[in-house]
């Protein structure tokens, strides 16, 4: 195997996987797609390979629905004046990233108010027991023990209500939220078992890339770890935090052969290299026939070739200031309506009155129609 640096990859590599929506014809067929993502401002490399590279794909063959989660952000300590910034550039990070306007539909979760409404009901149907089970809750609640609010325990069931208010069948999610999935189908069975067929079944479909490790190595990669490659960094910014990367430890001196499956950068080099060029590396660092600069040197830049045309579309996106907010206005435009949909049903189901039943115009129109229905009194009459 020649040591040769090969040429940095043009375009970023194309897998497939288990569960990836190349493979996913294998499975039943999903006829809508609902996912979102916590405003957490500038977006990086493992915000794109865990969700957005997928997102991107899934616009192109399903009608999907992208949300800005900002009523789950509100479980976790943050500061009201940031809050504002931080939507609006993850958005610039998801159009920055390939998502398109006339492709998809993007929206902020807490302009449609129906999320929040759903989630109470399904409240009501959700044992403790279940939610008690979510890891995630667990591993939340260790990282800010002085804030372990109810929101942060009943998330689940807001993602839940997510979904189904527009009864999505598809969620791309990666490992770590399959079990939420599962959470939505257990919830979803039960009311319809209770109160009839009314939402679609859920089903997960896995990213190609569940877990991208932080440049520390240790953690997974988030901007509050500050162990990320932003989406929106130069590339002398990518290799200014390639180069001082940890690697594999056993690689104390350029002669030193090392393993690539324990370090970190060649996990990077499975995301973004060719198989020649994995292979390259791979036996470079088992035989010291590379030293990690030059390992580091071509990762850093085909992370660069995929990044490059994101900076683009940024600056073009930056040149058009209204652009975020007219995405996310036709976004709630449009699902407003059929949020408000689910939830006539939902209330139909339950036996509650529609939201218009007691506006004054419909009271209005009863008491002039002697054949519209009215309440029963308190004792049982006809409430005249
Ligand atoms: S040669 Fe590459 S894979 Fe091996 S330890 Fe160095 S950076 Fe890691």
């Amino acid at each position: 195997m020649s040591s040769t640096t090969p040429e940095p990859r043009a375009t970023e590599p194309k897998t497939a996987g288990p569960g990836s929506p190349e493979s996913d014809d294998a499975q039943a067929p999903i006829t809508s797609v609902f996912s979102g993502m916590q405003p957490s401002g500038e977006l990086h490399i493992g915000n794109y390979l865990g969700a957005l590279k997928t997102w991107v794909q899934l616009q192109e063959r399903y009608p999907c629905i992208f949300c800005v989660v900002d009523l789950h952000a509100l479980t976790q300590p943050f500061e009201p004046r940031e809050m504002p910034g931080r939507i609006r550039d993850m958005v610039i990070g998801w159009l920055s990233a390939g998502l398109d306007p006339d492709r998809c539909t993007m929206f902020v979760q807490s302009t449609v108010a129906e999320h929040a409404e759903l989630a109470w009901v399904l409240n009501t149907i959700t044992p403790m027991g279940l939610l008690e089970r979510m890891t995630q809750f667990k591993d939340k609640s260790k990282r800010q023990p002085e804030n372990i609010n109810v929101g942060l325990f009943d998330y689940p069931v807001l993602q839940a209500a997510d979904i189904v208010v527009y009864r999505a069948d598809g969620v791309p999610v990666g490992e770590d939220q399959v079990q939420h999935v599962e959470f939505t189908r257990d919830v979803v069975g039960k009311f319809n078992y209770r109160f009839g067929e009314t939402f679609p079944m859920p089903r997960a479909r896995l990213s190609q890339a569940p877990r991208v490790m932080g440049l520390d190595g240790e953690r997974k990669m988030s901007k509050s770890l500050g162990n990320q490659i932003g989406l929106n960094d130069s590339p002398e910014e990518v290799w200014n935090k390639i180069a001082p990367a940890k690697t594999d430890i056993r690689r104390k001196r350029r002669t030193d052969p090392g393993v690539p499956e324990e370090c970190n950068i060649f996990s990077y080099h499975r995301f973004f290299s060719s198989s020649e060029q994995q292979a390259w590396a791979a036996e470079g660092c088992r035989t010291a026939g590379i030293g990690c600069r030059e390992c580091k040197r071509l990762v850093a830049d085909n992370i660069n070739a995929v990044l490059a045309p994101m900076r683009e579309r940024r600056a073009a996106i930056e040149r058009r200031p209204r652009l975020v907010d007219e995405t996310l206005a036709a976004g709630t435009a449009k699902l407003r309506p059929l949020a408000r949909e689910t939830m006539e049903l939902v209330r139909e189901r339950l036996g509650l009155p529609t939201a218009e039943r007691y506006q004054p115009s419909a009271c209005r129109s009863r008491s002039t129609d002697p054949t519209a229905s009215s309440p029963p009194s308190p004792s049982g009459g006809t409430g005249r």
